[in-house]
């Protein structure tokens, strides 16, 4: 195996290096092995940017956090999290790393969270729950060994293949979840399934129906993936039939480079749900929604009720107030113009006047109220009127005529 620790070196920054060397020596004393695990040694491999190092502690991770908590070396405990094991510490003002005991998982519920069978286990069985293999790389920070790279399940060569193979036949019936990180690894690190895992997936999402499905473990993966504004996943998706999780099989014809067009211009809040919304016209979203998350579904499907707009008043009238994500997805799937020129040209348009102008203008309250605001919003969506002084002429004149 090779030894990575001249790369671990260039690729952290300076005080993060330092404190892995404060870890390995407080571990060396203390009688434990501690290892970096999964997505980092990915990462450091292919050389892209690391943002978060965690530790895994092959044994209890709680005492050994304590262990640096108290042994005089300036850190600090933050969290303990007692039936994983886990605990936060946080070293000098700005670094904070979590730290993991080994553990083996079991899923006594297909598909819902995992139970913990056994904690502190061989660095070797911590590794088997992992989601693919490339994930389940280990590097050692311990002082024989620092930088060693350990590949027990053969993740060096899937990473050079950029493959992602899951570990064991069952991986997706216990934790569909992990279909869509693939969806996620495959557009990101531009990987793709391995041919047997392409199968369990083909295999898994055929017989979807026969499965016990958590979706709100689905809906973090699926935020994190579209949030990406990558066109492929949005691609693979389709491809490889994954919209199964909400809709049956249909017919789409949306272009991914236009949804991430649109995107990029017009930046909504929430990506992911217009790449995931182009399937939810029809189908269902089987997870929780906040309440903006859910009325850009019911908006979009308002949109597709109603009858499509013709002049600028029209158009105004039947955007207005309806969610930025909705009008793209609208706009991606009809091609309708009136969309992108609602939001070019139109939904900034707004009056000077107001109800109160009415008022001052010898209006008294009334249902007509708003009648004579379309009015004037009518004519102000023409060009016509550039000022308030036009807009109270304007005004002036309609009541004129009611009067009449
Ligand atoms: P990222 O760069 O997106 O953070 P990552 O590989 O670090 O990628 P995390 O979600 O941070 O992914 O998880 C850290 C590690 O935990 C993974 O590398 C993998 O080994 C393991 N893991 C995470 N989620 C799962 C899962 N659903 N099933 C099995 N192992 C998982
Ligand atoms: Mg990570």
């Amino acid at each position: 195996m090779s030894n990575l620790k001249e790369k671990l070196i260039k690729a952290l920054p300076v005080e993060v290096v330092d404190t892995l060397k404060l870890c390995s020596q407080a571990a060396e004393e203390f009688g434990v092995r501690i290892y970096l695990v999964g997505g980092v040694v990915r990462d450091l491999l292919l050389g892209r940017d690391i943002f978060d190092v965690d530790i895994t502690v092959e044994g209890d991770a709680v005492d050994f956090a304590n262990y640096l908590a108290n042994g005089g070396f300036g850190v600090r405990l933050l969290q303990v999290q007692n039936d994983l094991r886990t605990a936060k510490l946080s070293f000098g003002d700005k670094l904070e790393i979590d730290f993991a005991s080994t553990r083996i998982e079991s899923y006594p519920v297909k598909g819902h969270l995992p139970v913990v069978d056994s904690i502190g286990v061989s660095i070797s069985d911590d590794v088997k729950r992992r989601d693919f293999t490339v994930n389940a790389l280990v590097l050692s920070l311990n002082h024989s060994d620092f930088g060693e790279l350990l590949d027990y399940v053969g993740g060096v060569d899937d990473l050079q293949n950029s493959l992602l193979r899951v570990l064991h036949e069952g991986s997706f019936v216990d934790d569909p979840s992990r279909i869509i990180r693939g969806l996620k690894f495959s557009a990101r690190l531009e990987f793709s399934l391995e041919p047997e895992t392409l199968r369990l997936q083909d295999e898994y999402l055929s017989r979807l129906s026969d499965f016990d499905i958590s979706y709100s473990r689905l809906k973090s993966e699926i935020i994190q993936t579209f949030s990406l504004n990558i066109p492929k996943a949005f691609e693979l998706f389709i491809q490889q039939k994954l919209y199964r999780f909400f809709v049956s099989d249909f017919e789409l014809e949306i272009n991914s480079s236009l949804l991430k067009r649109l995107i990029d211009c017009y930046k909504p809040q929430n990506i992911w749900l217009v790449y995931l919304g182009c399937f939810l016209v029809v189908g269902d979203c089987k997870f929780d929604l906040k309440k903006s998350e859910k009325k850009i579904l019911q908006d979009l499907k308002m949109l597709f009720i109603k009858k499509p707009p013709f002049d600028n008043f029209s158009v105004y009238k039947f955007y207005e107030n309806t969610s930025l994500e909705s009008i793209l997805i609208y706009y991606a799937m009809t091609k309708n113009k009136s969309a992108l020129h609602y939001l070019d040209d139109l939904r900034d348009v707004k009056l000077f006047v107001s109800g109160e102008d009415l008022i001052a203008a010898g209006f008294k309250p009334s249902c007509e109220f708003k009648k004579i605001l379309d009015l004037l919003l009518e004519e102000k969506l023409s060009g016509a009127l550039l000022t308030k002084e036009d807009e109270i002429k304007f005004l002036k004149f309609q009541i004129k005529q009611l009067k009449k």
